[in-house]
């Protein structure tokens, strides 16, 4: 027993897995995505990264998550339905917005039910830029979400804001 925990142990330092420091509930809306950081999400949140090993596990409701993951650039038929997520959370309660339509990119152009990135509505904690971005860059965003406790400080993983490529997913719908 004693012989696999240790191996176990060197196993986990050889792979430079992150060490486990706590746990983080997620829930994810989509708020106008064209489901491209849905597919990245959804593999992210597959076995290969294996997130709810290191604690991050997705939820049903806002009302069981510690972080509010957002994608797409939000219309207007699903301002009020974001908010309204984000008010039912309990504190302390983080954003991170997926993607560069949450992000404010404007990829999908400036129609009158378009309002804008996330920022607008809420105030974001993480921001995981990329269209979309890939497994590997939510993972890495998630973990240093993960890692930082405190609330309230923004976090940038990635690419920085603004250029070009890259890749990205989850479940939908807000309670
Ligand atoms: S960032 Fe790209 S992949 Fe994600 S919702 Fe916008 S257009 Fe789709």
């Amino acid at each position: 027993m004693f012989t696999l925990l240790r191996d176990l142990r060197r196993l986990r330092r050889q792979l430079d897995l992150p060490h486990r420091t706590g746990s983080l509930a997620i829930r994810h809306c989509d708020v106008g995505s064209c489901n491209g950081c849905e597919h990245e999400l959804t593999l992210a949140s597959g076995p290969h990264y294996d997130l709810s090993r290191f604690g991050l596990g997705m939820v049903a409701s806002p009302r069981h998550a510690d972080v509010l993951l957002v994608t797409g650039a939000i219309t207007s038929r699903m301002s009020t339905a974001l908010r309204r997520a984000y008010e039912a959370m309990p504190e302390p309660r983080r954003v991170a917005a997926l993607g560069d339509c949450a992000l404010g990119i404007g990829l999908l152009g400036s129609p009158d039910d378009i309002l804008g990135p996330v920022e607008l509505v809420l105030p974001v904690d993480l921001q995981i830029p990329g269209c979309p971005p890939t497994p590997d860059a939510i993972a890495t965003a998630l973990f240093g979400l993960l890692a930082s406790r405190p609330a309230g400080q923004g976090v940038t993983v990635g690419r920085p804001l603004g250029s070009a490529d890259e890749q990205p997913t989850g479940e939908r719908r807000i309670d």
